[in-house]
């Protein structure tokens, strides 16, 4: 199925609250279903952020958008994921993702950088008609009333902004989601910090121990007792300064590392690489983080989750992070928020009378709430998994992962672990939504078009007997 929707035959305004991965994405798909979408974003768009591992439901559907000669351009390819120990660089084991297996799910493992996911996400929903204004702060968000008056947002400069629906793809930190929860949201320490960074090819070319990282195109997980680090190369587009990088993430566990714990919960807190003590990980990743003056530190927060990501009056959604807060540094959180946002644009495709909306916002929760969540549980499971204390789960562990050093045979050792990703990888947007639209939604408007057939059936089951 398409992760393209044809236009709607009715057009609406949309006002989409924050220009990430996901507001960024949503705004295209909705311009190309036909409506007038507005992004209004805080910052602008020249945040850099890091390294994504872009897994392969989330590039079928760049693939789609863009093309693959495009999409070559700005990814590298990932050939396998070797797991090795922080303290000694000692390699416990390795998966390799095969072009034949990794075709089974439609997708490919890429690993991009954040700045090209948003330049191209800004392109395409920008040449589709949305408008997309940079230095706008909303700072209220009105819902509308039974009256007929339409939910609003006003931004820092008091400026009264009015849609049809209003989207809050504002993050982890989301303002709308308050308005959607009618309550304040009140986050806990998730007892991690994320310390990432971006290193120059050039800077890890002939030292002994960086160059099999950068001179290889794969996703390296380093191990260690509430510690762990992922790595892996990147494509330096023109607006850096290499051909290729190296993006890496050190995440800190509960202060076991004896790492800081602390940080805002943003991307945008600069954190002066000295201050690290880094004496505990291996010689490879020390050497990686002095090659950065600064690192990007992160804190995770938990929140609740929430039931509903609509709010009462049917017309304000949440989407991405601001629905379902992710794991900073995790794997998923930008293929959530971007199929988010293709099973909305693929329901509001379909619009055709006002009185769909209520049953498009149910369906794009229903389909998404649940696998969110699972996906989001695999995603902290993972993290938690490779940063077991030392002591019998941790040598369990390694051991498995040493038996795992094998192809992905039809009766191999990775068949179970095969089957136990594919559920996540398989997974496309445009037909969950479109199988929802054709088994369900176009009944239900048929049945709100034709009031005399729904008033002869309903007529029918209340006769008393
Ligand atoms: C600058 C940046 C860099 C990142 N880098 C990485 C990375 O390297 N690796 C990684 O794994 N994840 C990174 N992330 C997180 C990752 O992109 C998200 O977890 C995921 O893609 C979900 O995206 P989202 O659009 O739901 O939320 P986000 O990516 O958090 O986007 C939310 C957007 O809303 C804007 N916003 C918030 N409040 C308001 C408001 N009141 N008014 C207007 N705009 C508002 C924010 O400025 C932000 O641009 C980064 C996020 C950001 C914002």
């Amino acid at each position: 199925m398409s992760a393209i929707p044809s236009p709607a035959d009715l057009s609406i305004d949309f006002i989409i609250v924050g220009g990430g991965i996901g507001g960024l994405a949503v705004a295209y798909v909705l311009s190309k279903a036909g409506h007038r979408v507005k992004v209004l974003e805080k910052n602008d768009l020249s945040i850099p952020g890091g390294g994504h591992r872009v897994t392969p439901n989330f590039s079928k559907i760049l693939r789609q958008w863009i093309g693959e000669e495009e999409l070559k351009k700005i990814s590298v390819r990932c050939i396998g994921s070797p797991s090795f120990n922080l303290r000694d660089g000692e390699v416990v084991g390795y998966l390799a993702w095969q072009p034949a297996v990794l075709a089974e799910t439609g997708g490919d493992f890429i690993l991009m950088h954040h700045k090209d996911i948003i330049d191209i996400l800004f392109k395409l929903a920008t040449e589709a008609g949305a408008t997309v204004e940079l230095h706008k702060e909303v700072t209220a968000v009105q819902p509308g009333t039974d009256e007929g008056n339409k939910p609003s947002v006003t931004l820092a400069s008091g400026e009264v902004l009015t849609a049809d629906i209003i989207v809050g793809a504002d993050g982890c930190k989301s303002l709308v989601r308050e308005v959607v929860l009618e309550a304040e949201d009140c986050p806990e320490p998730g007892g991690m910090t994320l310390y990432s960074g971006v290193i120059n090819a050039e800077d890890m070319v002939g030292d002994p121990d960086l160059e099999p990282f950068i001179l290889s195109d794969e996703w390296a997980i380093g191990m260690g007792p509430g510690r762990s680090m992922c790595g892996h190369p990147v494509v330096g587009t023109s607006h850096r300064t290499s051909k290729k990088q190296y993006a890496f993430h050190i995440y800190s566990w509960n202060n076991l590392d004896g790492l800081p714990q602390g940080g805002e919960e943003n991307w945008e807190e600069l954190y002066p690489t000295e201050n690290l003590n880094i004496l505990a990980y291996g010689t490879a990743v020390q050497k990686a983080i002095k090659l950065t003056t600064n690192l990007v530190r992160t804190q995770w927060k938990v929140r609740r989750k929430i039931e509903e990501w609509v709010d009462a009056t049917g017309r304000i959604v949440l989407l991405g992070d601001a629905a379902h807060p992710s794991f900073p540094g995790g794997t998923h959180g930008s293929s959530m928020a971007v199929e988010d946002a293709v099973v909305l644009g693929s329901l509001f495709s379909h619009l055709s009378i006002m009185d769909q909306i209520p049953s498009f916002l149910d369906a794009y929760q229903e389909l998404r709430q649940r696998r969110c969540d699972l996906v989001k549980g695999a995603d902290v499971a993972n993290a938690r998994m490779v940063t077991l204390p030392d002591g019998p789960e941790a040598v369990k562990r390694d051991s498995d992962m040493r038996g795992r050093n094998d192809d992905w045979g039809d009766e191999g050792a990775l068949k179970a672990q095969f089957e136990e990703i594919a559920e996540i990888f398989v997974y496309d947007a445009g037909d969950a939504a479109e199988e929802w639209w054709v088994n369900w939604g176009r009944f239900s408007t048929t049945a709100r078009e034709q009031p005399n057939m729904m008033n002869f059936f309903s007529g029918i089951t209340m006769l008393p007997s």
